[in-house]
């Protein structure tokens, strides 16, 4: 799950890490109010209107201003908000402006990149770091691999301060600051660990003109499987900022993901709706969406399934493909045809089940008098699925 740059400083300061005063807005004449209210203790008479969406490099596409004056803020905040913000992380359609930060702008000296994530090679937790901040690190990475650098933490040891020392000093830390970068290092591994991300990035983390450290942007993303045990994280979900059909989705529990092929599949268990949009692939075509129903599929369920992904216009046909274990296949069968029914299916639907009460659900198809394709293997499912979309 993704949060705004204000929510995720939020979570930075409650872990002591230092970041600019600023205030949330969802209006101009808030943004106004806003900057008035950082205004009366200003040091640097500068404030920074930025765009919040949950999308990286903003500041190129036009989602950071530095605005003088509450007047310039009240301009640039009319011309972000509700603006169609394009980064090269928001797709070519960009993403609504809805939500403003108003900041008490900085003294930058050095901008820096810092993060702590999890990395799969080596199944540690990873802090990264790079004297190239403020810009897009995949860049960093791709064109000065050297300009990065990272530790790999004992989770039994933490952070050492050997290691927030050798990460400090490599992105070049002065002396007279590297106590303070070591800190918010340490607070930042502190951060992560306790909110279960799987990344927590402040780029730019900022030398200022006094010498201060300081985090000007914070980017998380949280574990879905460990949000149970933080409501407060979940409280700052905003679903404008996520696809709603994969929000209209999760209010039936379902697992759904769209893609771009054009063959929607439904099936329950995740390994086996990996494998079947692989088989899909192996016979040629793409699948529309990613979909699993979970374990305790109920018909009412099954039919939310087939509307969401039949909601895709470039879907051309439907392959369900179901393993019934706990989850009975009369049962599913039960679904399916009360699901083609109801959303007056016109496209071809294959069927593959496997499992207990089989024969019961294969009966079920072939008396609901619809014309479902009945298939025995994924391959077989998989090959008339193909056929049937050609
Ligand atoms: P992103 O582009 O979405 O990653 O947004 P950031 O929050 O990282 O802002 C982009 C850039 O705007 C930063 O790298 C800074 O160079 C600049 N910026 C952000 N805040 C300030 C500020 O307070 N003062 C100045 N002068 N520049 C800022
Ligand atoms: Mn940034």
């Amino acid at each position: 799950m993704k949060i705004h740059e204000y929510q995720g400083k939020e979570i930075l300061k409650k872990f002591g890490v230092t970041t600019p005063r600023g205030i949330p807005c969802f209006s101009v004449d808030e943004a106004v109010k806003a900057a008035e209210t950082l205004g009366a203790q200003l040091a640097t008479k500068v404030w920074v209107v930025k765009a919040q969406i949950h999308a990286g490099g903003r500041g190129k596409g036009g989602g950071v201003k530095v605005a003088k004056n509450p007047d310039e803020v009240r301009n640039y905040a009319n011309a972000i908000l509700g603006m169609q913000l394009k980064t090269h992380q928001t797709g070519p359609e960009g993403q609504k402006v809805r939500r403003l930060l108003i900041e008490e702008g900085a003294d930058i000296k050095k901008e820096y990149y810092v993060a702590a994530l999890t990395d799969r090679a080596t199944q540690k937790v990873a802090m990264m770091a790079s004297s190239e901040g403020g810009m897009d690190i995949e860049e960093v990475a791709h064109k000065t691999p050297e300009k990065i650098i990272k530790v790999f933490v004992d989770p039994a040891a933490g952070l050492t301060d050997a290691q927030a020392n050798e990460l400090a000093t490599g992105i070049g830390v002065p002396a007279g600051s590297l106590a303070q970068a070591v800190d918010t290092l340490k607070k930042l591994y502190t951060c992560y660990m306790e909110t279960d991300a799987s990344l927590a990035e402040i780029n730019p983390l900022i030398l200022e003109g006094n010498g201060n450290i300081k985090a000007l942007d914070a980017k998380f993303n949280f574990d879905a499987n460990a949000l149970y045990r933080h409501p407060e994280i979940v409280a700052y979900r905003d679903l404008d900022e996520e696809d709603a059909d994969e929000v209209e989705a999760s209010k039936f529990d379902l697992a759904y993901i769209s893609l771009d092929g054009n063959i929607g599949c439904l099936v329950n268990g995740a390994g086996l709706a990996m494998a079947t949009m692989d088989t899909i692939k192996l016979f040629g075509a793409e699948p529309a969406n990613f979909l699993d129903v979970g374990g305790g599929a109920t018909t009412e369920k099954v039919t939310e399934a087939f509307k969401i992904m039949l909601k895709n216009p470039k879907v051309k046909g439907i392959l369900v493909n179901i393993f019934g274990g706990i989850m009975k296949c009369d049962t599913i069968a039960e679904g399916v045809v009360a699901a083609a029914k109801e959303t007056h299916l016109s496209v071809p639907l294959v069927v593959r089940m496997k499992g207990t009460n089989e024969d019961l659900g294969k009966q079920i198809l072939k008396d609901s008098g619809l014309p479902i394709i009945s298939a025995d293997t994924m391959a077989d499912a998989a090959s008339k699925i193909v056929a049937a979309v050609k």
